[in-house]
């Protein structure tokens, strides 16, 4: 995989900690976007998130960045990545696609979907419609699930900005009705759209050549670094590894076999349209 640093226009850095993603709007500031975003049925929330509000918030962080140059090579890395995966996203949904940040944090952080720990993983959070990482991740992914390499983390990364396109088209809330659980549910059909659409991504960094600042173009094999990845982390071979036993009716993502598939069907398609996994339970 080939990639040209950006500008890290994707990243809000909150490494150095600082307190979570409070916004200093207040209650009144907040009840009022909600009415507008509300009555007029834009997302204005979106708008804190956007442009020098965005850069503003950055000063009120209190901790400092302690970074590594292999860090900061990371940083430039996932930006270039988030980046591609928008620009892709931005062509294939055209006016409907509203750009967002990849949230970096250390340990843990306070987000709208609440406080989450590194250890629950790489996470997307509708209220915020924030992307979270701990750059730590990719040294679980390659040390503790045995899925090395610069595309396996990129399709996590591309995972997670899946579930953004999913929120952005409503698909999750229309997902949210469904009562099944375990292999069957809507949380699974999600999860393995999730693979498709990094998938869908794939085919087009795979097919564009030329490479630009903030752009990612792959290279022959790296495909097998994402199926490897999305083989590893597949809800049966996670319980094996934790439990030892294989249980279905609790998988929350799909099994390996499953992953490998929709992020294939992806891949090889570059349609999104090939993506519907909520079918599949009724073929
Ligand atoms: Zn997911």
């Amino acid at each position: 995989m080939r990639w040209e640093s950006g500008d890290r226009s994707n990243i809000e850095d909150m490494r150095g900690g600082g307190g979570g993603r409070m916004v200093p709007i207040g209650i009144g500031g907040f009840v009022l976007l909600l009415l507008l975003s509300a009555v007029t049925g834009k997302n204005f929330f979106a708008l804190l998130g956007s442009g020098d509000v965005a850069t503003d918030r950055g000063v009120g962080t209190t901790g400092t960045v302690n970074s590594s140059p292999a860090e900061e090579r990371l940083v430039d890395f996932v930006d270039a990545v988030a980046n591609d995966v928008q620009d892709t996203w931005s062509r294939v949904l055209g006016g409907r696609y509203q750009r967002t940040k990849v949230v970096l944090f250390r340990d843990a952080i306070e987000s709208a979907c609440g406080f989450a720990q590194s250890a629950t993983g790489p996470f997307y959070c509708p209220g915020d419609s924030r992307v979270y990482l701990d750059l730590g991740f990719f040294t679980e992914l390659s040390q503790r699930f045995g899925a090395p390499g610069d595309f396996a983390d990129a399709y996590v990364i591309a995972h997670e900005f899946g579930h953004h396109v999913q929120h952005l088209t409503g698909i999750d809330a229309r997902a949210a009705s469904g009562g099944r659980r375990g292999s069957e549910s809507a949380s699974v059909a999600l999860e393995l759209q999730a693979d498709c659409f990094a998938g869908v991504w794939g085919h087009e960094a795979a097919s564009n050549g030329q490479l630009t600042a903030g752009h990612v173009v792959l290279e022959p094999g790296d495909a097998d670094e994402a199926i490897h990845a999305a083989a590893a982390i597949g809800d049966d071979r996670l319980q094996k590894m934790a439990t030892g036993h294989v249980m279905p009716d609790q998988f929350t993502h799909g099994s390996s076999a499953q992953r490998v598939e929709w992020f294939r069907r992806g891949m090889d398609s570059g349609d999104p349209a090939a993506c519907n996994t909520f079918s599949r339970t009724t073929h």
